[in-house]
């Protein structure tokens, strides 16, 4: 990586300009913002703020999140967004995240019962829309400290009998932070003391305009529990992931997310990934976290054994030999003993971390984290 200039390194290091400009200036250094500064003075600044930087020479295949992949424009494909749900304890996430699904399950389904895999999708209008089914805020912050951002479109869902909250402000620094859109859910429409007008207001405090009072946020009224509104919910949803023009290549080895794992005491592990580019399929060997296995069977959300998984879409996978960790990331390799020996770096390179306390970043990483 070349120089940078220090509004752009600092950003890197999620530090204030000033705060570089202050370290600067002991090692001789008197920059302006705009002013570049080479990788060797960035190298000092990043270690007084705990930073070590490892240069590119240094980087290795086991890094698998880092492991760019071009796709020609010619391969890409749509692909459904990703909707993560969030807003304050007791407005109603988990409500309307299951009035969504129950509402989208076909009746011809085994008793309408889906299987529970931590991420479902539902159809609508011939599209499919993926909902994260995990902690909204959990989620997040796990997987955006760990550098994954997975979230297309983010539901702030807010009580109209109730009003913003603190976890409905956190909730929407996560999002902006991530540079995710939000909608607005007004739940609790139902209620006899809804007052949509008064959530409007506030969150117009915080940026988030209605469309109706000449801002750009879109705020849909629903009841997660008579299931009003939901349609438009989800219309909705389709409307913004359109602008954002969410794009993947099917064609190739599928890499992506774990959304969560645990050890199943028939199943061995299991791991609800999301396929973020590429297609899964039964008999890929992939290095999910530190572990590589040979993707044994694939479950949907509706409990159904698939044989594909396209991007987008959530699965169960069972086939590796530990639990990987929520947040870590999947690729396919078609070299299996490549894929053990990444996999064992990474095993390594963990416990290696674990004692040092050291953080160790790349410039790379530090790039993705903008
Ligand atoms: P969460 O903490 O955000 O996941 O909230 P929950 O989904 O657990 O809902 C909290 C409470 O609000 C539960 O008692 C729900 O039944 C109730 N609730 C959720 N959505 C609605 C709604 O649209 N109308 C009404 N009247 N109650 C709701
Ligand atoms: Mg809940």
């Amino acid at each position: 990586s070349g120089p940078l200039s220090v509004g752009e390194f600092a950003k890197l290091l999620r530090k204030e300009a000033s705060e570089v400009i202050r370290k600067l200036i002991p090692i001789g250094v008197m920059a302006t913002i705009n002013q570049e500064i080479d990788v060797d003075t960035m190298t000092l600044v990043a270690e007084e703020f705990g930073v070590t930087v490892i240069y590119k020479e240094e980087f290795d295949e086991s890094n698998i999140e880092e492991i760019e992949e071009v796709d020609e424009k010619e391969n890409l494909q749509e692909r459904p967004p990703v909707v993560t749900i969030m807003g304050h304890v007791d407005h109603g996430k988990t409500t309307l995240l299951d009035k969504i699904r129950s509402t989208n399950v076909t009746s011809g389904e085994a008793g309408g019962i889906t299987q529970h895999i931590g991420a479902y999708q539902v159809e609508i209008s011939g599209k499919k829309i993926t909902f994260l089914d995990t902690p909204g805020h959990a989620a997040f912050t796990t997987m955006r400290a760990r550098g994954a951002e997975v979230t297309d479109i983010t539901i702030l869902v807010v009580a109209a009998d109730d009003g913003v909250m603190p976890q409905t402000i956190e909730a929407i620094n996560h999002a902006k932070a991530a540079n995710v859109p939000i909608i607005v859910a007004v739940n609790k429409m139902d209620k006899l003391d809804a007052n949509p007008d008064r959530i409007k207001q506030q969150l117009t405090e915080y940026g988030l305009v209605p469309e109706d009072w000449g801002g750009d946020t879109i705020f849909v009224p629903v009841s997660a529990i008579n299931g009003e509104g939901m349609e438009d919910l989800l219309e909705m949803i389709l409307l913004v992931s359109e602008v954002q023009e969410l794009k993947a290549n099917p064609d190739k080895r599928a890499r992506g997310v774990v959304i969560e794992a645990e050890l199943d005491k028939g199943r061995g592990a299991v791991a609800t990934v999301l396929i973020q580019n590429g297609t899964l399929k039964v008999g890929d060997g992939i290095v999910a976290g530190n572990y590589f296995g040979k993707i044994r069977a694939m479950i949907n959300d509706h409990g159904r054994r698939v044989k594909v998984a396209p991007p987008s879409m959530p699965v169960e996978i069972l086939g590796l030999p530990d639990v990987p960790s929520a947040g870590d990331p999947f690729m396919v390799f078609d070299d299996e003993k490549k894929a053990r020996a990444i996999a064992d770096k990474r095993n390594q390179k963990q416990r290696e971390e674990e004692r040092g306390a050291k953080t160790r970043v790349t410039l790379d990483d530090l790039f993705k984290q903008i």
